[in-house]
């Protein structure tokens, strides 16, 4: 089994489900309302766990009702949660609205998040023996850099999405193996729209890059080769929350096994096309063997 950690968030995602998202200023009546377990972090470790990955979480979450949940639905994924700490105050909660074409808009309140500023006794250990340490930037920039440069140490791959996005340090930057923004997130780092163009530039600042285009699949970029494309496969998109993240722990968990990149990003497709067919977050990623038929 690969091996992996994850140092991220873990939020209660509050759904409104809406026929078209409210513009500023204006009300809307949505269908419904859910409270389903997310954030960045938690939803990759699931992503990776249903993916037949063995997974670690680090992280935090509140001393309240949400904690107790967050915990229990990483622990139902298959995810071990030694590491993810209850601190007092409130879990990190995720405000969400997502609409009829399954597009989505988002407000992060960090929470139990914002606490986690490095890493504790036993976290260096629990990196070191992972095959990759995946990280996003929802809790503070001095964990997620004190993990890269924990990795970095133990020879560890570090995967880094970087969302939301936010300037990243050149130490981070110099820790990461694989950087993998969507295109705004890869516009936002660069300066740039065209994707060809972004990717190129952030491969100044990482050996690797795989740029994510919702629908029209992916972009891998490494140094000193040909770019490649991914297509996604062609499905109908009910909630595409966290088909980024089911993307990347997909991916971990396939780099983990061994396959090449090229494999791996159809593969990782295949588990995000699965994913945006179904509402919700970690509730909509699919088994090992779900994956496994799409991309067959
Ligand atoms: P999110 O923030 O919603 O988690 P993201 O913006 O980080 O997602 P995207 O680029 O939208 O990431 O999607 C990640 C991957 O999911 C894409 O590279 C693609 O493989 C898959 N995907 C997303 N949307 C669709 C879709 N409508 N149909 C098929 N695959 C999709």
């Amino acid at each position: 089994m690969t091996a992996i950690a994850v140092l991220g968030s873990t939020n209660m995602d509050l759904v409104a489900y809406v026929p078209k998202a409210p513009r500023l200023g204006e009300t809307v009546t949505g269908r419904e309302f859910r409270t389903v377990p997310g954030g960045k972090g938690a939803n990759q470790a699931v992503a990776a766990a249903r993916g037949g990955g063995e997974v670690v979480m680090i992280g935090a979450v509140g001393a309240d009702g949400f904690g107790v949940r967050l915990r229990s639905a990483l622990t139902a994924a298959g995810v071990e949660t030694a590491a993810l700490r209850t601190v007092e105050g409130a879990s990190g909660t995720a405000h969400i609205t997502v609409d009829d074409e399954g597009g989505n808009s988002i407000i992060v309140i960090p929470g139990a998040n914002a606490r986690v500023t490095g890493l504790e006794a036993g976290d260096d250990s629990r990196i070191g023996a992972a095959d990759s340490l995946l990280l996003q930037l929802e809790l503070p920039l001095s964990a997620v850099l004190a993990g890269a440069l924990a990795a970095r140490a133990h020879g560890v791959r570090t995967v880094l999405t970087p969302a939301p996005a936010q300037p990243l340090p050149g130490e981070l930057l110099a820790a990461t193996d694989l950087l993998v923004p969507n295109e705004h997130e890869a516009a936002a780092l660069t300066g740039l729209t065209d994707s060809y163009q972004a990717a190129e530039a952030l491969l100044h600042q990482v050996p690797e890059v795989v740029i994510t285009l919702g629908p029209a699949g992916s972009l891998y970029a490494a140094r000193g080769r040909e770019p490649l494309t991914v297509p996604a496969p062609r499905v109908r998109a009910v909630d595409t929350t966290a088909a980024g993240d089911t993307f990347v722990g997909a991916l971990a968990v396939a780099l983990g096994e061994g396959r090449a990149m090229p494999e791996g990003l159809r593969w990782a497709s295949a588990a995000a096309a699965l994913s945006v067919q179904r509402p919700g977050a970690q509730d909509s990623m699919p088994a090992r063997a779900e994956t496994d038929a799409l991309a067959a």
